[in-house]
């Protein structure tokens, strides 16, 4: 197993205390990985300092054919990072193969076309005698952090953009699930030059912490918690650092009267519980109409709880397991608070499930109210709470009476009330009888807490480059 990181033209191990990386299906380790040293972080953000100059200046038909040559590596090597993630992650490795590697691949490839379609939006006289121009230019060496929940797509989230923009990056994946990302080192070293992408591994309080603080990294870039996301702008703000950030979420569902219950059922089957419900955009906070909020609670219990988990033969499996014992204590807690309350009633699941392994049970919390910490707090975990509403008003009060602000949907046949709806959302996506569809060509980031900054298509070019003003004397 490739444990090594990727420093400059080097691969070398971290020379720092040693962690253990565990198999979420089972609990046993499966990587004893040491973390970076101080020394290591930044040799790695020297590293890539050096490579900018040079990077920054390649053409983009270079960057984008760079950018394609790792799509392609990708997808060569579909089975060995899929059957990876999935020992890492937990994850079955039959949906990684269908949903993440295909859209792992087409993030590299979008880049590698959106960066020769970038442009500077004037060229003129402004000012008589005088040419002005927008140039749209790299940043700088970024320092990149990455979660734990898709750990190759969000390293391909912040790497690819990155690059196509002419920067440099220092990448540190989560010190839970570092090794798709350490293999996609070691694939990618053969193809860009040296220093142009780095990867550190290790915890973040120190690795990450150090790798944030170096006043050679111009921009930090983190997805994690609000937690991860208030000490990033906080060690960022006195030297002034860009950031970009993409925090947690907690995605209301409002569901009128008059949808078709069953595309809801299967939408919130799907998309509330993909990942085991390890998704900043889950599907997990429903607002039902008063018609319709019985047979949906009914309907969505069964669908919950007919979901596959912990099956031996992992290809009949829907979900994985949660990621560590520590965060099922996590999500146990939380269910266990709502549980105790009197007008909640646990429909179906609502347990850590027997066996090895860090599964939880599908849980539907069915008769949540607005104050309680299963409707305001992220739970990221398999667990969808659902609430009754009497009308539009409750229903949009409810959905943006939220610290985060990432995705929402609603569920209707009327679309002009779909559509009124969706534009009173305060969130950074809002999908009508639908929900989590995510496309490279379409901006992802949030509002609020949720953080700001855009994942994703021509917005997230824009975040990686800056917009410069050029004029020349002509006369
Ligand atoms: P986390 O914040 O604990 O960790 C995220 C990353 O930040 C890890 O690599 C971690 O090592 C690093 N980190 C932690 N503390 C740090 C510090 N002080 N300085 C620098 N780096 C630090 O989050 P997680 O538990 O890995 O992931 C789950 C969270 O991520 C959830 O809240 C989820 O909603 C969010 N998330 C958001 C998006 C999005 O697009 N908005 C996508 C995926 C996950």
């Amino acid at each position: 197993m490739q444990t090594q990181m990727l420093i400059g033209g080097s691969q070398e191990k971290g020379q720092g205390e040693v962690y253990e990386v565990l198999n979420p299906r089972t609990g046993e380790v499966i990587a004893s990985i040491p973390d970076a040293t101080p020394g290591q972080v930044q040799a790695a953000v020297a590293a890539a300092n050096a490579a900018f100059p040079k990077w920054s200046r390649t053409t983009p038909v270079e960057r984008s054919a760079a950018l394609l040559k790792i799509a392609q590596l990708v997808e060569d090597q579909a089975e060995a990072f899929a059957a990876l993630e999935a020992l890492n992650c937990g994850k079955p490795k039959h949906l990684v193969i269908r949903d993440e590697i295909p859209a792992i691949a087409d993030c590299f490839r979008f880049f590698a076309a959106a960066v020769r379609c970038m442009s500077g939006t004037v060229a003129g006289e402004y000012l008589a005698g005088h040419t002005s121009m927008i140039r749209r230019d790299a940043i700088g060496t970024v320092g990149s952090i990455a979660p734990w929940n898709y750990p190759l797509m969000m390293g391909a989230w912040k790497i690819a953009p990155a690059l196509a923009g002419g920067n440099t990056i220092v990448l540190k994946p989560s010190e839970q699930t570092p090794l798709t990302t350490l293999m996609l080192a070691e694939q990618i070293a053969g193809i860009l030059p040296e220093g142009v992408v780095n990867v550190v591994v290790g915890r973040g309080s120190t690795v990450g912490r150090t790798l944030v603080a170096d006043p050679n990294v111009s921009m930090v870039s983190v997805t994690g918690s609000i937690a991860t996301g208030e000490h990033v702008i906080a060690a960022a703000a006195k030297p002034i650092k860009r950031t970009h950030l993409e925090l947690g979420g907690k995605a209301p569902v409002v569901v009128f009267d008059d949808a078709d219950l069953s595309a809801v059922v299967e939408g919130v089957k799907t998309f509330g519980f993909y990942n085991a419900g390890q998704d900043c955009t889950a599907a997990c906070r429903v607002y039902a109409g008063k018609k319709i909020y019985d047979r949906l609670v009914a309907d969505l219990s069964a669908a919950a709880s007919s979901l596959k988990y912990a099956a031996d033969d992992d290809t009949t499996n829907d979900i994985g397991p949660l990621i560590s014992e520590q965060h099922r204590n996590r999500v146990s807690g939380l269910v266990d608070a709502a549980a105790a309350l009197p007008h909640i009633s646990v429909t179906t699941g609502g347990r850590p499930s027997d066996g090895a392994g860090y599964y939880f049970q599908p849980t539907i919390v069915a008769g949540a109210t607005q104050s309680d910490d299963i409707v305001r707090r992220e739970v990221f975990g398999p667990v969808v709470s659902v609430t009754p509403f009497t009308d539009v008003e409750e229903a949009v009060t409810w959905a943006n009476d939220s610290d985060y602000g990432l995705a929402s949907s609603v569920w209707t046949k009327d679309i002009g009330k779909a559509m009124a709806t969706a534009a009173r959302l305060r969130y950074g996506c809002s999908w009508i009888n639908t929900h989590f569809m995510l496309v490279n060509e379409m901006p992802h980031g949030g509002l609020k807490q949720s953080g700001y900054g855009k994942d994703l298509g021509m917005y997230s070019l824009e975040d990686y480059t800056f917009v410069r003003h050029v004029m020349v004397k002509i006369e």
